[in-house]
């Protein structure tokens, strides 16, 4: 089926236009472009849909449960974090890890996000011996996405040692038996892609980055890992193999064009730029980054290298892009004193560099999967914002509340269902 839409507006990284119209057909957009008839979308702008590049969809279950202390815990940080986490993780089952992650794929598609990169690492019974089928997890949460209509690229993550029983798998050959599986079990099913991922250096040791980092060159598949998220993870990797994590990982052959690090919270610049020579991309989770104490991501080193950026809402703490992409910009205003700090090439504003990193592209492109959304142009948040200014306004002024309904694959999965016009 063949559908054009004529929005009032088109917006991309740079430019707001009038009279475009897109054409959707087989999922995809067969064309955008100058039209002057198609189905009308009055007070509506269209603009691509959010990449949600990091996520633990079970750990929504958290919202609003760990913002106050422990008593028996006086100084409350990651790591006392990391055990109410892993209470939670430790009483999942299939159809409840189902449950909470339709819940928390269906909040992101209010919000904008069309796709969403899910490192799943709770992978076996609580006692940790495997599922009768040993995916049974990884299927419950690719079954969720599909029940909302998100798109997900399903990364099925090694854990070797430390955590709880159920993230372990006893050998890296084992580990990867189950993604061939997985792999296999996604073939024909459009929305789901399945690539490759380690915990951290914490919990893989170097002998399994470089099998898991070999295995995703030889399939070509993306393949994401944590690292320099906390200080005391750095120390712990100094002391065991005397260097820190980036560096050990270009050493063990797991950085490549398809190798993404979240956080890199703390990476200094020779990490960086093994990463930049490399190709390797970076995935900023900044409300997670903010809630947890982690600290500032080092926006300005990173765009000065050129690395690709991307971002990911990863604990769910608030699931809202345009909130993820300020905060980029509001933590290097804060660290460096001045206004409009990250800003590329010959642009005057961060504002493209940073649309570009939540929708992984500069605009809506005939070619391209049909995921986009609309924006509600009546929005409160809105009104009197000129065109012109619509992307900033989006960036430094809006929120999640702004979108009003979202496509992904063609099809219109979300409906916010009332206009504020
Ligand atoms: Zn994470």
């Amino acid at each position: 089926m063949r559908q054009t839409l004529l929005p009032d507006l088109v917006v991309d990284a740079h430019r707001v236009s009038s009279g475009v119209a897109i054409t959707v057909e087989h999922g995809r957009l067969a064309a955008v472009g100058p039209a002057i008839d198609g189905e009308r979308l009055s007070g509506r702008a269209l603009a691509p849909g959010f990449v949600n590049d990091h996520s633990h969809a079970f750990q929504r279950g958290l919202r609003g449960a760990v913002e106050q202390m422990e008593p028996s815990q006086p100084r409350d940080d990651f790591w006392t974090w990391r055990e109410r986490m892993y209470s939670l993780a430790g009483g999942l089952g299939p159809s409840s890890i189902r449950e909470v992650s339709r819940r928390c794929y269906g909040e992101m598609l209010s919000a904008g996000y069309t796709s969403v990169t899910e490192v799943h690492y709770v992978h076996q019974r609580p006692e940790g011996t495997p599922y009768e089928d040993p995916n049974a997890l990884a299927k419950a949460v690719a079954l969720a996405a599909e029940d909302t209509g998100i798109r997900l690229l399903l990364l099925p993550v090694a854990y070797a040692r430390d955590g709880l029983p159920r993230f372990r798998d006893p050998s890296v050959q084992a580990f990867l038996q189950r993604v061939d599986a997985i792999r296999e079990w996604s073939e024909g099913r459009p929305l789901v892609e399945v690539g490759v991922g380690a915990h951290s250096v914490r919990a893989v040791p170097r002998g399994w980055l470089e099998e898991i980092g070999r295995y995703a060159r030889r399939n070509d598949l993306p393949v994401h890992i944590h690292a320099d998220e906390q200080q005391r993870e750095i120390e712990e990797c100094l002391a065991e193999h005397g260097m820190r994590p980036i560096e050990l990982l270009a050493r063990t052959g797991f950085l490549g064009t398809r190798t993404t690090i979240i956080h890199a919270t703390h990476a200094g610049g020779r990490e960086l730029d093994l990463l930049s020579q490399h190709g390797a991309s970076v995935c900023a989770c900044p409300t997670t980054e903010g809630n947890l104490g982690d600290g500032f991501l080092p926006a300005g080193k990173i765009l000065e290298r050129n690395l690709r950026l991307s971002v990911g809402s990863d604990s769910h703490v608030r699931i809202d892009p345009f909130e993820e992409l300020r905060e980029i910009e509001t933590n290097a205003r804060r660290l460096s004193g001045q206004r409009n700090v990250l800003i590329t090439g010959n642009e005057t504003s961060p504002t493209p560099y940073l649309l570009r990193a939540g929708w992984g592209s500069t605009g809506l492109q005939a070619g391209d999967p049909a995921d986009f959304i609309e924006i509600d142009l009546a929005n409160p948040a809105l009104a009197g914002v000129e065109a012109s200014n619509l992307p900033s306004a989006l960036v430094f002024g809006a929120g999640s509340g702004v979108v009003a309904g979202t496509w992904v694959d063609g099809r219109k999965v979300y409906d916010r269902g009332d206009t504020s016009g």
